[in-house]
C-alpha cells in the first residue's frame, strides 16, 4: 500500500490550496454543481518517483463560522489513525492560535511523524513570522507559500524521507 500523507489544520490556513498545489490540479468542484461535494478530499500524488496518497482532512469542512472544535478534533483523529506522515498547517500571517495549540497537543501525544508547515510566507528569505511556532513543540517550522508555490519542493523532500 502507498504511504498516506494527511493535511490537518484549522480552517483557512491554506490546506486546500496546498493540496491542489501538490496534486498539480484543481480538484475543488465549483458550487454550481448541485449535489456534488465541494472538494474531493484525497488524491494520488507523486514526488521524485515516490507515490503516496494525499488526504485533505478539511476537504469537507463547513464554512469557517460554523466550525466547532469537535469537528477539528475528529479531523485530527482521522489523520492520526490513517497517516504515515501528518502535515500540520499553520498560518504564518495570523500567528499561533489556541486551536493551533490544541491540535499540536493531540499530534504530539500521537507519536506520529508530524511536519509543522508554516503557510502564507509569501516573500522569499528568512521570515521572523515563523519563529513563534517553535512554541508548539513540533520542531522547526517549514516555511511555504501554497499560493505562490514557494517551499513546496523542500517540503515534499522532507515528506518522502519518512516513507
Ligand atoms: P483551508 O480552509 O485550510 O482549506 O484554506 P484554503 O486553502 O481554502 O485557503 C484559505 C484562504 O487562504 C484562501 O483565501 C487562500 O487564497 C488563502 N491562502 C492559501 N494559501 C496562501 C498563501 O500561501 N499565501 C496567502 N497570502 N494566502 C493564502
Ligand atoms: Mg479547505
Amino acid at each position: 500500500d502507498r504511504p498516506v500523507v494527511c493535511i490537518v489544520g484549522r480552517p483557512n490556513v491554506g490546506k486546500s490550496t496546498l493540496f491542489n498545489k501538490i496534486v498539480r490540479k484543481r480538484i475543488a468542484i465549483t458550487e454550481d454543481n448541485p449535489g456534488v461535494t465541494r472538494d474531493r478530499i484525497y488524491s494520488e500524488a507523486e514526488w521524485l518517483n515516490k507515490y503516496f496518497t494525499l488526504i485533505d482532512t478539511g476537504g469537507l469542512e463547513p464554512e469557517a463560522e460554523e466550525i466547532i472544535p469537535t469537528h477539528i478534533r475528529q479531523q485530527v483523529e482521522i489523520a492520526i489513525e490513517s497517516a504515515d506522515v501528518i502535515l500540520f498547517i499553520v498560518d504564518g500571517m495570523e500567528g499561533v492560535t489556541s486551536t493551533d495549540r490544541d491540535i499540536a497537543n493531540m499530534l504530539r501525544k500521537s507519536g506520529k511523524e508530524v511536519l509543522l508547515v508554516c503557510n502564507k510566507i509569501d516573500t522569499k528569505g528568512v521570515s521572523d513570522q515563523i519563529y513563534e511556532f517553535y512554541e508548539l513543540g513540533l520542531g522547526s517550522p517549514i516555511a511555504i507559500s501554497a499560493e505562490q508555490g514557494l517551499g513546496i519542493g523542500d517540503l515534499l523532500d522532507e515528506v518522502i524521507k519518512h516513507f
